[in-house]
């Protein structure tokens, strides 16, 4: 995205994305990831080095990281509720850009201002 440099412009490139900002799914701030793990029982095969291949869902809160894992039948879902979350995410970003340009463009016209009168 490239910032534009008049206020107007700004807003209206503001706008557009404060319409966006609204999550269409369930929002899921984490990593899909495959791995093989034991299952815990010690009777199972897993426990004898045949590890289960599953999906898994990690994040981080601060800096530990959590795991939970997925059912097959969820992977899709689950897929598309961290993609939105991703979207959500570079919108806020791009927000915050758009934002903080309009700050830096307001600072500009005010002293535009002052050095006219
Ligand atoms: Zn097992």
């Amino acid at each position: 995205m490239k910032i534009p440099k008049h206020p107007t412009l700004i807003r209206r490139f503001l706008q557009a994305r404060q319409k966006q900002l609204q999550a269409k799914s369930p929002v899921l701030a984490a990593s899909l990831v495959t791995s093989r793990r034991a299952c815990g029982n010690p009777n199972c095969r897993c426990a004898r080095g045949q590890k289960h291949l599953g999906h898994y869902l990690t994040w981080k809160v601060k800096a530990k990281t959590h795991t939970v894992y997925v059912p097959v039948d969820l992977i899709p879902q689950v897929k598309q509720w961290t993609q939105e979350h991703r979207r959500l995410k570079q919108l806020v970003h791009q927000i915050t850009q758009l934002s903080l340009a309009l700050i830096q463009t307001h600072v500009t016209a005010q002293r535009r201002q002052r050095a006219r009168s």
